[in-house]
């Protein structure tokens, strides 16, 4: 199952403390189902000083939203809404379910795959031990076209 939540969406607290609260979400879990929101649902760990430069003390960090208790705000009519899903040729788009809007597309995932081999290529130029790994890779699908 994956979740229409994304990082960088802009989302709208539906229950519990924070209700009715907005944030953006910094952090999706999509195993969990969790996301985490700046600035929402802080919570509290009390650090033990450990060094100099660990003084300890108490820090605040986003806790974990479980997904259901979120909903994202369209930002082109600016409502909490819910998300469909548009499909057009090889492209998914997510859309607003109250104004239709296009929230933005994403790429199928073989296309996903080939943009991160192409950044790969390019790295490989400066670390001898990328392009090995990736030598025998290639060799093993080579031998193995399943
Ligand atoms: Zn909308």
């Amino acid at each position: 199952m994956s979740y229409r939540v994304r990082k960088n969406d802009t989302v709208v607290i539906i229950t519990g403390q924070e209700k009715g609260k907005t944030g953006k979400v910094i952090f999706v879990n999509p195993t969990k189902g969790f996301v985490k929101v700046e600035g929402r649902n802080l919570v509290s760990k009390h650090k033990k000083p450990r060094s100099a430069s660990d003084p300890g003390g108490i820090h605040k960090f986003e806790g974990n939203i479980h997904i259901s208790n979120v909903q994202i705000i369209c930002p082109s009519c600016d409502k909490a809404t819910r998300l469909g899903a548009k499909i057009d040729g090889d492209k998914k788009f997510r859309i607003c379910k109250k104004c239709n809007a296009i929230l933005e597309f994403r790429a199928e995932k073989a296309k996903k795959k080939g943009k991160e081999k192409e950044v790969r290529e390019s790295k490989s130029g400066d670390s001898r031990v990328k392009r090995t790994r990736k030598t025998k890779e290639e060799a093993q699908t080579e031998q193995n076209p399943t």
